[in-house]
């Protein structure tokens, strides 16, 4: 049976930089929105174009059109075992929708670590990351920089501040974020699904108290 995660968490939590190093070491598939939405806008597609002005706005693309890309996400071959969710769902009528998905493809989702992070620390992780435009891997300037500065480890690519965490931006995500996103904490709490991790730790003890939860409630992961 399919089994899914779904990292929750504000923007600038650190899901991304987590799902990463989970999806490496555990051997999951890593389902971004964010990313999925960041590759059509490079490659000029029409959800691409569609998605754009939202997302330089710092507000959420329409539900049906991000939920549609979702479950066609999802019911690929390579997700046959599950996914490793990071920045969905971010509405309650997301959250149902993935339940509906799941449902769908005959699986559930079996945890949802909340990576908990106060606002004032969320701004500067924000404004200090840096991306690859080629791998999407990130960074931070000053918490977690590459090996040269500006240059991806991975592939060499020059490293980019996103237009969206431009300090206009920032704030207005973090609003949406707590308008539209922390009701499903209550949402996965109430299914006895949420499992919080404070996320102000360093990087590798995160992803360690995380690789514990999934394997506490992953089958077939032996430990
Ligand atoms: P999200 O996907 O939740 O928006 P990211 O994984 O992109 O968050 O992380 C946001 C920024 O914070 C990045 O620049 C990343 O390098 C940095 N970061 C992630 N986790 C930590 C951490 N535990 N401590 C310090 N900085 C972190
Ligand atoms: P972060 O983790 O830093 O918040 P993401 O890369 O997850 O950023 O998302 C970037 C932007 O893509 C969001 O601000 C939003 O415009 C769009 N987006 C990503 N995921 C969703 C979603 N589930 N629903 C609606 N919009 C989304």
């Amino acid at each position: 049976m399919p089994e899914y995660i779904v990292l929750l968490g504000p923007p600038g939590a650190g899901k991304g930089t987590q799902a990463e190093r989970l999806a490496d070491q555990l051997g999951l598939v890593h389902v971004s929105s964010g990313d999925i939405f960041r590759e059509n806008l490079k490659n000029e597609t029409d959800l691409g174009k569609l998605a754009q002005g939202y997302m330089n706005r710092g507000e959420l693309v329409p539900d049906d059109v991000t939920i549609a890309m979702i479950h066609e996400r999802l019911s690929r071959e390579d997700c046959e075992a599950g996914a490793l969710l990071d920045g969905f769902p971010r509405t309650p009528a997301q959250a149902e929708a993935l339940d509906e998905i799941v449902a769908d493809l005959g699986g559930k989702v079996i945890a949802v670590p909340y990576i908990a992070v106060p606002q004032e620390v969320l701004v500067k992780r924000l404004s200090g990351r840096r991306t690859c435009p080629k791998c999407g891997r990130v960074y931070h300037i000053e918490y977690n920089p590459p090996r040269q500065e500006g240059i991806c480890d991975d592939d060499s690519a020059e490293l980019y501040q996103r237009e969206d965490d431009k300090p206009e931006t920032v704030r207005k995500r973090i609003q949406v974020y707590m308008e539209q996103t922390a009701p499903l904490i209550s949402y996965y709490r109430d299914r006895q699904l949420l499992v919080e991790v404070d996320g102000t730790q360093p990087i590798e003890d995160i992803t360690a108290q995380l690789i514990a939860v999934i394997k506490e409630k992953k089958s077939g992961v032996v430990s």
